[in-house]
């Protein structure tokens, strides 16, 4: 059986430094998706019909709208105001549930299952290779974690690992129980230094630990 995916990316992103390498990734999965939604995609018959149906999240309506190409991005919203158009014009039936159908037309997001859909081939792949791949794992082991969210997906998908999973899930466990400790240090070596007595101390890789905080937690921040 063949990898979902190349595995070049992942080990470009595996080997550098960084809080993510998931997030990493999928940034670049993104911009990928977001160029062919600005360009290409845009006259394809199956995206004009999915973006009917799913629209986009807000998060990605600003991301295709900071970008050039606002044409492209026009004729797809007015796509998907067509059709979500007559849901605005029904009053009748249980409010509730009205309400919450309203809520959900801005809660899908064509681009978002794009790039979800990519992901899960990664997270499948990435537990093929500690299968297969001899060394895999010391790349891994030598990684600074995971954000939240990255880490539970690894796990979610672990069963890749095929008869290796048990060892594949611990050593995922060890990392990131690693990486979550440092940002614990580091958070506590931020509040130290707001003592007067430790004022004159040199903050070091501290002075980044709110910031590191939220990427652990919630992901690379990035528009
Ligand atoms: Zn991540
Ligand atoms: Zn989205």
């Amino acid at each position: 059986m063949g990898y979902h995916i190349d595995t070049g990316l992942i080990y470009e992103k595996f080997s550098t430094k960084c809080d993510c390498p998931l997030c990493e990734i999928q940034q670049i999965v993104e911009e990928q998706f977001l160029h062919e939604f600005l360009n290409d995609a845009v006259m394809e018959d199956n995206t004009r019909i999915k973006v009917g149906k799913k629209g986009f999240c807000e998060k990605h309506f600003d991301m295709l709208y900071s970008r050039p190409n606002k044409l492209s991005v026009a004729l797809q919203v007015g796509t998907r105001l067509e059709k979500i158009a007559p849901e605005f014009a029904v009053t009748s039936g249980n409010a509730k549930k009205l309400a919450q159908k309203l809520h959900a037309l801005t809660g899908s997001c064509a681009i978002c299952d794009f790039v979800e859909e990519s992901m899960v081939k990664y997270y499948k792949t990435i537990a093929q290779m500690y299968l297969k791949e001899r060394e895999f794992y010391k790349i891994l082991l030598s990684t600074d974690g995971f954000c939240a969210h990255h880490y539970a997906e690894l796990i979610k998908y672990s069963d890749h690992a095929g008869l290796t999973k048990k060892d594949y899930k611990k050593l995922l466990s060890t990392v990131q129980t690693r990486s979550i400790e440092t940002v614990r240090n580091d958070l506590k070596a931020f509040c130290d230094k707001h003592d007067y007595r430790k004022a004159l101390e040199p903050l070091g890789k501290a002075e980044f630990a709110l910031p590191n905080a939220r990427t652990k937690l919630y992901g690379k921040k990035y528009d």
